[in-house]
């Protein structure tokens, strides 16, 4: 009788630590993509004698998923229906928009532990393509990536920059939309350490916008070998399925 194998010395187990929720995984995936998992699973390791690697310090099982699905296909789940982002009126979009880019910056915080900048870069194109659609930057992600994220990273550069110019617009220009920013952003600098971001940035001088790459981690020579393609991630322009459970695109 035929049998099937599975070659369990080729997969391992990534737990997050905080909630236990556990995820299989081949090895070679998660090698291949995160020098910090091929680090982990080095001979003579405890994770490796026991094929599995603990999240330490981390609640957020969502983000792990993501990060998973993003290391087998190399592009997201997290998507949003053209037509929902183009209607800004839309409360529901806004909505979703904001979830995005929270979700979005627990994203980056994980790609940042695993050492994925490919990734990273990924994600700040997306949140960018949202900025695009006029969608102002959110508050709760921005707090949460200043309260948790590395001392100096390409998103906050780049989210610095972005508040920086819409308070900038909002000041010059008080009663169109621009200056409702400036309501948003009265939040968002109740954090020390984004308004001291955004503080020195006004005094230093807002720079022009030269390309995302300027927010983009590059190998060590700047080739844009990293650049990743902000359609992996959001949809902008057809239709997609979405799961009403999990506000994911179904497929
Ligand atoms: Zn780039």
């Amino acid at each position: 009788m035929e049998s099937t194998w599975i070659d369990l010395s080729s997969i391992i187990t990534m737990v997050v630590a905080s909630t236990g929720t556990e995820f299989v995984v081949h090895k070679h995936v998660a090698c291949a993509k995160s020098p910090f998992v091929a680090a982990c699973l080095k001979e003579h390791t405890s994770e490796a004698r026991e094929q599995k690697i603990e999240v330490q310090e981390w609640d957020d099982d969502d983000s792990m998923r993501t990060l998973i699905v993003w290391m087998y296909q190399g592009k997201s789940v997290l998507r949003i229906p053209a037509s929902l982002l183009k209607d800004r009126s839309n409360m529901e979009a806004r909505v979703r928009v904001g979830t995005l880019q929270v979700r979005l910056t627990k994203l980056y915080l994980l790609a940042d532990r695993f050492l994925i900048p490919e990734l990273k870069n990924n994600i700040v194109d997306c949140i960018d393509a949202t900025e695009d659609f006029g969608y102002t930057t959110s508050t709760m992600a921005t707090h949460m990536l200043f309260e948790n994220g590395p001392p100096e990273c390409k998103l906050k550069s780049y989210l610095t920059w972005s508040i920086g110019v819409e308070m900038e617009q909002a000041c010059k220009h008080p009663d169109n939309v621009l200056g409702k920013h400036k309501q948003v952003h009265r939040r968002t600098i109740d954090v020390p350490s984004v308004a001291h971001a955004i503080l020195r940035l006004l005094v230093e001088g807002i720079p022009n916008w030269k390309g995302i790459c300027d927010y983009h981690e590059h190998d060590a020579d700047n080739s844009a070998r990293r650049c990743g393609n902000s359609s992996d991630f959001v949809v902008l322009e057809d239709d997609v399925a979405m799961d009403d459970e999990t506000g994911n695109a179904k497929d």
